[in-house]
């Protein structure tokens, strides 16, 4: 016969206690893995906001074709150019398009 360990009963209340704290936890991690979640999103929001205004007015303009940008590049030297969609979207060409750059510089 070996020898047993003693061996009592669980004292009442400690199983039921035990469920209740893994149950506790298990909400905290929950909660902690929705803030996680949470957290990411803003960190890309705010990584997206940071990516807009680096790229300034230019993010919102319209691309739009050379012919596009020559038909603006006059009305956008003498002032009467008031589209604020048109304006911003020559701009942008301007800045990206050497042709049309040469072509605005030799109108001014
Ligand atoms: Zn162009």
């Amino acid at each position: 016969m070996p020898d047993r360990e003693p061996w009592d009963p669980c004292p009442a209340g400690e199983l039921s206690g035990l469920q209740e704290s893994l149950q506790a936890r298990s909400r905290r991690l929950r909660s902690r893995r929705r803030f996680l979640l949470g957290g990411s999103v803003a960190v890309t929001l705010a990584g997206l906001g940071t990516y807009l205004l680096s790229s300034g007015s230019q993010a919102n303009a319209a691309p739009i074709s050379c012919i596009r940008a020559k038909q603006l590049i006059p009305s956008y030297i003498d002032g009467t150019l008031k589209d604020r969609q048109n304006l911003l979207s020559l701009k942008a060409h301007l800045a990206h398009c050497p042709v049309c750059r040469v072509y605005y510089e030799k109108l001014l």
